[in-house]
């Protein structure tokens, strides 16, 4: 091969992320992803992996056995409750109030289940009376599946209703936590949650690319009674659990290894700081960002109470470019944050403060970076 002068390594430009994620990620865990290789079967990786799984508890609040981060992004998160909890036939009542809702039913679909769809506006909450009144229309629900944290609306729903009404007609949870896992209230064992997924990209502001997952020991007893496998090899939790479970440890695929040491450093940060901690830090960051952007005369799309801390959505002022403002903002100040997606694409801009980017010099950043723009 010649030399060309084409060849070269690639040296990003330096961004501050304040879109919809990935976020920044903090000093702390790039250091971690430059330590020296080592196996994925080596006693040392080992040992860290179940030190993984205990601070991975502690951030989803969980005392579940099964909780570890899947090989894949939030996407396969999501596909692994799916595939893992719902077979032919099964009816899944899945409540779309967005983008990441409608991507659950598609995944019902592909398991065959029957979905029962319930859907709030974009910008609202999921309502549990719809939930409850759908549990009543159809017996024999299995899944009651939701987005607590719905990113392309900036919205929360109320997990822990959703769950007591779930589970008074016994059908298990299955919640998307990709965007609240470390940036606001999650609590998987108080609230009864059965299977959540998240992302490491979002508020652990690690490299995108793991999913962390828990399953309560009712959903475990679900997977391991089915009737057929399940589609996925990958995804198929009695499989995958020979790598993770203490004590086995056989090879089902090779771990992102130093990934995972990202991972782990980002839940010792999470952890030192407290999970409590973060999500108020996520809320104090949420509240002067809020005060600046009603001077500069900007709204938020959804209501005050389910306004999502980490994931503003910000309406789009009559007569202005949305995309030109995303464009400057990131040529002239090095800084992204996000357009609307699907019915809100040119309403909204999504302005992300997660994890490591939930800070003050930030929040000032983009206030100051807007007014700019914005004249
Ligand atoms: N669910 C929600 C709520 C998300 O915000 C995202 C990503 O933005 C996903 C699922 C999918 O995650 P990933 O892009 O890591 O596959």
């Amino acid at each position: 091969m010649t030399k060309s002068a084409a060849i070269h390594s690639f040296e990003p430009p330096r961004r501050t992320l304040m879109g919809p994620g990935p976020s920044d990620i903090h000093p702390r865990v790039l250091a971690a992803l430059a330590r020296p290789i080592i196996g994925h079967l080596d006693p040392a990786f080992v040992e860290m992996m179940e030190e993984l799984k205990s601070l991975l508890r502690l951030a989803f609040l969980t005392q579940n056995e099964l909780t570890f981060p899947v090989s894949g992004p939030g996407s396969v998160g999501m596909e692994t409750c799916f595939v893992n909890l719902v077979e032919p036939g099964d009816k899944v009542i899945v409540c779309v109030n967005g983008l990441f809702g409608t991507r659950m039913v598609d995944n019902v679909r592909r398991c065959r289940g029957e979905p029962i769809v319930i859907e709030d506006a974009w910008g609202e909450p999921v309502d549990p009376n719809k939930v409850e009144d759908a549990l009543k229309h159809h017996p024999g629900v299995k899944v009651v599946a939701f987005v607590h944290a719905e990113t392309s609306t900036g919205v929360v729903s109320d997990a822990k209703t959703l769950a007591e009404i779930a589970k008074r007609q016994g059908a298990l949870t299955l919640v998307d936590a990709v965007t609240s896992l470390g940036g606001s209230e999650l609590r998987v064992d108080d609230w009864g949650l059965d299977a959540v997924y998240s992302g490491s990209q979002k508020c652990l502001s690690c490299v995108p690319g793991l999913s962390p997952v828990t399953f309560s020991p009712l959903a475990v007893e679900s997977v391991k009674k089915r009737k057929h496998p399940g589609q996925s090899w990958f995804m198929d939790l009695t499989l995958v659990l020979g790598y993770w479970s203490a004590g086995r440890r056989t090879y089902h695929h090779t771990a992102p290894i130093n990934a995972l040491y990202a991972l782990h450093e980002a839940l010792v940060l999470l952890a030192e700081e407290g999970v409590e901690q973060s999500w108020q830090r996520h809320r104090a960051m949420h509240e002067r960002l809020k005060a600046g952007l009603e001077r500069l005369g900007l709204d938020f799309l959804p209501a005050a109470p389910y306004r999502l801390p980490q994931l503003n959505a910000v309406r789009v002022p009559a007569g202005v470019d949305e995309a030109e403002v995303r464009r400057r903002l990131l040529t002239e100040y090095d800084l992204e944050i996000g357009a609307g997606m699907g019915q809100l694409a040119g309403k909204i801009w999504r302005i992300g403060l997660m994890g490591y980017g939930a800070r003050t010099e930030n929040v000032e950043r983009c206030l100051s970076a807007l007014a700019a723009v914005l004249g």
